[in-house]
């Protein structure tokens, strides 16, 4: 994703430019304290990094992940939660515990392998977010079971980031956490922000959305990859088949409040394809998607 356009000046504006959690980040902030709140952003990026990393070893995720059991703070717990909740809404396209899998493809050390099936299908014996326990702050995983938030962190990152930017009195911002797009009320000059979705086919950006007060979250094969005999692979796994998703879909991009929401969402979408995502967008308020197909046809969603 690029932001096409930025608030023409005459107030304060404060940028942060920063890499976390794997990717560039960007955070414009508008108005009186801008340089204070810019900063704010960055040190709740890095919070939130440490508790939710899936390979930091002091992270939260990780002391469950080789422990399988383990006490979490009410802010992991709470994630948890709903990421389960989205894996129910969307029929499992959404599953924090394909982990497993990404790492016998490589995608997590980015050590690309094509793996045997009967290695993948082991390692969905060791999947299914509806065997993950919680209670209260307790989680409990099946042995075997590891979980990874990478498809829903950084646009709850973006929320937290907005939920602490308006905490400090600012009514003008602009997040962007490696194309997880959050925004707070308008530009300063009271326009529309205007986003621009990336061309999954690696042209200029092809088409923008205008927004304000949303999360714009798109998720696409294009962003990781790597092909292997003529194919290529990328990271968003159908967890119904252990294999990256092939719905037909190039790029989905949500529209709606809550980052958090969009992030997973955008994932699901892209695994579930065009006919289940129209039935999911036409059945829940709020949420949009435009989905960019691999013919190029691009597809408005509510
Ligand atoms: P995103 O870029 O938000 O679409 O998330 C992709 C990341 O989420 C991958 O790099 C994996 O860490 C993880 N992931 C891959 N497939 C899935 C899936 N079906 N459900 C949930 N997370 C996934
Ligand atoms: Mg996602």
């Amino acid at each position: 994703m690029l932001i096409l356009s930025f608030a023409g000046c005459g107030s304060e504006s404060s940028t942060e430019i920063f890499y976390a959690m794997d990717t560039v980040m960007t955070v414009t902030v508008y108005g009186s304290g801008a340089k204070k709140a810019s900063k704010a952003a960055y040190n709740e990026v890095k919070r939130l990094e440490k508790l939710l990393s899936v390979t930091d070893e002091d992270s939260e995720i990780y002391a469950l992940n080789h422990r399988f059991t383990s006490d979490v703070s009410e802010e992991t717990a709470a994630l948890i939660e709903m990421a389960l909740e989205i894996s129910r809404e969307t029929d499992g396209a959404f599953d924090i515990t394909i982990y497993p899998v990404s790492l016998l493809w490589g995608f997590i050390t980015k050590d690309y392998k094509v793996p045997p099936a009967d290695k993948i299908s082991e390692a969905l014996t060791h999947c299914g977010s509806e065997n993950i326990s919680v209670s209260g702050t307790h989680i409990n995983l099946p042995e075997g079971y590891m979980i990874d938030l990478g498809g829903i962190a950084k646009g709850y990152a973006a929320e937290k980031v907005k939920e602490k930017l308006l905490g400090m009195g600012i009514n003008s911002a602009i997040i962007s956490l490696g194309g997880n797009v959050q925004t707070i009320g308008r530009k300063p000059n009271r326009e529309q922000w205007k986003i621009g979705i990336a061309d999954p086919f690696g042209k200029e950006s092809s088409e923008s959305i205008y927004t304000e007060d949303s999360a714009v979250v798109t998720s696409g094969g294009y962003q990781r990859n790597f092909t292997h005999e003529g194919k290529t692979y990328h990271h968003i796994i159908d967890p119904k088949t252990g294999f990256p998703a092939e719905s037909g879909i190039a790029s989905a991009t949500v529209i709606c409040k809550s980052g958090t929401e969009a992030d997973a969402l955008s994932t699901a979408f892209f695994v579930m394809g065009k006919d289940k995502t129209e039935q999911f967008c036409s059945s829940h308020d709020g949420i949009s998607a435009v989905i960019i197909m691999q013919s190029g046809e691009v597809i408005n969603v509510k």
